[in-house]
């Protein structure tokens, strides 16, 4: 069987670590950055509990790629610093998310460079896997669907004058977004914010202003937090099949794609033969965050009731709850009900 990967981020990086194994498939990947250019545009944060076994699958070690192990991260939740949560951190950590895709495709065959067409890859390819994340450019598009844009810099402190030394979150009014410090060790750090009421940018600017490092990189592309659920058809009928963002595997309360686009390859690779059973799996896999989507998306509306729409929340926390350890986080119900009445 003849496999296109097309989009070499965390899915399509595990996918052709994952199919180039099996004796029955060849597998091609195409990313439309040049090598050189390859970026892993995030803010590399993540659960390393979660990522160890699946960097052990392909046959690497989580540890070689962390770059700063949380222990608390404070969320500001009001507007002059005074009101915020103070998360205890169980295993989130930031990593160096390209070297891990790298590592990950090495010795794989791929395309740098390379954006084909549709119909270029038909004739050629017994299937053709859409893993371009936000972009979809392969499947139908998406009736009302939800994004989130974001802008994030690498920035480089000096010593002694970084703004925070660990993970820290400020929540936007109404969970339009949230602005993140990132640390990524040795003095860089990721500061980014993502927010549907598009103050993501003067917000990031201002801080930058306060907290003068320098800029190394500037990076902006949207996230996508419609839901699984709602992003069908998971395949355009022919050859075509999405896999990760492209099919809304972000969890939408924290904008968190990384370790579930990497769960969505990992059902792709066990269901590869069975479309109709990878699209129970995916549906059955994230069911959970169709609530969480409706959640955040009431709140972004401002139709968010505590009363009215209180069994969603303790469904959410009851689900936090019972995988804190996926999570990378103790979860309190006192902290959820801070940053539901945002
Ligand atoms: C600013 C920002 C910060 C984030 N921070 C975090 C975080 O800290 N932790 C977390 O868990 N999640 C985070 N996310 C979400 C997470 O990055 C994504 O959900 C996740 O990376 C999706 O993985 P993916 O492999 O499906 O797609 P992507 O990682 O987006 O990879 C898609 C790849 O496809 C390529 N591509 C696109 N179109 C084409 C084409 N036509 N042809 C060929 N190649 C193409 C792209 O260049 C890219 O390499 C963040 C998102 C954003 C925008």
């Amino acid at each position: 069987m003849k496999v296109a990967v097309v989009g070499i981020g965390v899915a399509g990086a595990y996918l052709m670590n994952q199919l180039s194994d099996m004796h029955d498939v060849r597998v091609t990947g195409f990313e439309r950055m040049p090598e050189d250019q390859h970026d892993a545009v995030c803010a590399w944060a993540t659960c390393e509990n979660v990522m160890a076994g699946l960097a052990k699958n392909c046959g690497l070690n989580f540890d070689d790629y962390v770059l700063h192990d949380g222990k608390r991260m404070r969320v500001d939740v009001g507007s002059d610093g005074s009101d915020y949560v103070d998360l205890k951190l169980k295993g989130m950590v930031s990593y160096d998310k390209l070297k891990l895709i790298q590592d990950m495709v090495k010795g794989t065959e791929i395309r740098f460079g390379r954006a084909p067409g549709k119909e270029e890859l038909e004739p050629d390819f017994d299937l053709i896997i859409d893993a371009t994340g936000f972009h979809r450019n392969y499947l139908p598009k998406l009736q009302n669907e939800l994004w989130i844009p974001c802008v994030q810099y690498k920035v480089k402190y000096e010593r002694g004058q970084e703004p925070f030394d660990d993970f820290y979150l400020k929540a936007f009014p109404s969970m339009t977004g949230y602005f993140w410090y990132f640390p990524l060790g040795n003095g860089y750090a990721h500061v980014g914010a993502g927010d549907f009421s598009k103050a993501h940018n003067q917000f990031v600017d201002e801080f930058m202003k306060r907290h003068p490092g320098t800029a190394l990189k500037k990076v902006g592309r949207p996230v996508r937090i419609t839901p699984p659920a709602s992003c069908e058809p998971f395949t355009d009928g022919r050859k075509t099949v999405g896999v990760g963002e492209s099919i809304g595997t972000v969890f939408a309360l924290l904008g968190e794609g990384i370790i579930p686009s990497t769960w969505c390859a990992d059902l792709f690779v066990r269901n590869m033969h069975d479309l109709a059973a990878y699209r129970q799996a995916v549906l059955k896999k994230f069911e959970i965050y169709s609530t969480v989507f409706r959640f955040v998306q009431l709140k972004i509306q401002g139709r968010f009731s505590m009363i009215k729409n209180a069994p969603d929340m303790i469904k959410i926390y009851n689900h936090m709850k019972g995988e804190e350890d996926r999570y990378g986080m103790a979860v309190r119900m006192a902290d959820m009900l801070k940053v539901a009445k945002l």
